[in-house]
């Protein structure tokens, strides 16, 4: 069995979907690696070092997904790499279903089995396959930095012979995985930090890392759905959750903002004039922005200046720690593998509701609902 490693092609991408590590424990007498040249040079990994493990390095794109009997990719193919791949070969990344129906047509058309790691069940069996935590993590980190350098004070307390400063004060919207992450990183840099989350099983959490769980009249305010999301609030929740918000934005000089439901708009957390009411100098690192925004004028991609504060609109910060964010993306690419592959061969067992969970197209078939409903109603 060929399992073969593209070079990312989506721009400013420099993640790579399988360091070195994973390919040597991948490789056997059943398995080989191919990887393209470069594939991991952006993230610091050389055609060298994945030589030394065993992979082949092929000199291009075409050349990798022409015999690939599995093709793992952080992101995806084009429509047209996929006229590339056998029919019947495997496809594993995350190939973002719900909003990509003319790809995933163009896999089915072509009999390839694709599986999307972003669409795997959050189950405890699946944590080592969880690229969405494990990605979540490195962006609430990297988002606290962003904020940081972008701030014009100190995040933590110094008593120094030119006075006293006192800490920065971090609002986190949002306390899943980013959030928990973005809380530990701001107290390990000093800061003073609170946090508020519509689910109220995660108070605990945040106060274990040191943080404020904000002490709001949380009565009808819980909002935690199937499989522990959160689910979306009542005109009148919200209302009150803003009410909360505003208040402590006046107090603030930095918010992560990581506020997502699945499959949803991110909820708008922060309006205009709530941002003209905060500290000049502020701070804003919305991670919502690809979905949205959890502030009103963010922008995703691009830093936005308004009334007095500095609005990051982050996209793909996981990309931005490539090494790391591509060692734990390929721990749980690896994981994902090992349950596919046994004695060098695909098993699929759609018994298995992280095989059937994560399946998007197989056998001519789009089985993955949100993208068979995208299809449906003619989107692309
Ligand atoms: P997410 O990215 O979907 O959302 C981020 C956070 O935003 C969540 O904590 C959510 O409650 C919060 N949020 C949504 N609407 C909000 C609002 N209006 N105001 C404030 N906060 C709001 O979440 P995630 O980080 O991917 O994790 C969500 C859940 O999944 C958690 O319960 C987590 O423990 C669970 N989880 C389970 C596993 C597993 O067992 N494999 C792995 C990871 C996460």
């Amino acid at each position: 069995m060929i399992i073969s490693v593209p070079k990312e092609t989506v721009p400013g991408e420099r993640r790579v979907a399988l360091a070195p590590d994973a390919v040597k424990r991948l490789s056997g007498s059943a398995v080989q690696v191919r990887v393209e040249r470069g594939a991991g040079v952006a993230a610091k990994f050389s055609d060298e070092e994945y030589r030394a493990v065993g992979a082949e390095i092929v000199a291009d794109g075409r050349a990798v997904r022409t015999v690939a009997d599995v093709l793992v990719m952080v992101h995806r193919p084009t429509e047209a790499e996929v006229g590339d791949l056998k029919e019947g070969a495997v496809v594993v990344g995350m190939l973002q279903p719900a909003t990509n129906a003319s790809l995933v047509q163009a896999l089915a058309r072509r009999r390839v089995t694709s599986f999307s790691l972003d669409a795997l069940p959050r189950i405890t069996r699946a944590q080592p396959m969880d690229v969405l935590s494990a990605m979540a993590t490195a962006a609430g980190y990297k988002a606290v930095l962003l904020a940081a350098a972008a701030s014009p004070k100190f995040f933590p307390m110094l008593v120094t012979a030119a006075g006293t400063i006192p800490p920065a004060k971090v609002l986190v919207l949002g306390a899943g995985v980013a959030g928990l992450q973005a809380i530990a990183t701001a107290r390990r840099l000093g800061a003073v930090v609170q946090a508020f989350d519509v689910r109220p099983a995660v108070k605990e959490q945040v106060e274990s890392l040191g943080a404020q769980f904000l002490a709001a009249d949380m009565t009808g305010l819980e909002a935690e759905g199937a499989g522990g999301y959160a689910k979306e609030l009542s005109t009148e929740q919200h209302r009150r959750e803003l009410e909360l918000i505003h208040k402590q934005l006046k107090l603030v000089d930095v918010v992560i903002s990581t506020a997502a439901i699945p499959g949803k708009r991110a909820p708008v957390l922060i309006t205009e004039p709530m941002v003209r009411d905060m500290r000049p100098g502020s701070v804003i690192v919305d991670l919502a922005a690809e979905s949205g925004g959890n502030c009103e004028l963010t922008k995703a991609g691009q830093d936005v200046e308004a009334h007095g504060v500095t609005i990051i609109g982050a996209a793909n910060l996981a990309s931005s720690i490539p090494t790391h964010a591509s060692q734990m993306f390929s721990r749980n690419m690896q994981a994902f593998l090992q349950h596919l592959i046994k004695d060098g061969n695909v098993k699929l067992d759609f018994a298995d509701e992280v095989t059937a969970g994560a399946c998007i197209t197989h056998a001519g078939e789009i089985r993955h609902e949100g993208a068979r409903a995208l299809v449906a109603a003619g989107g692309s």
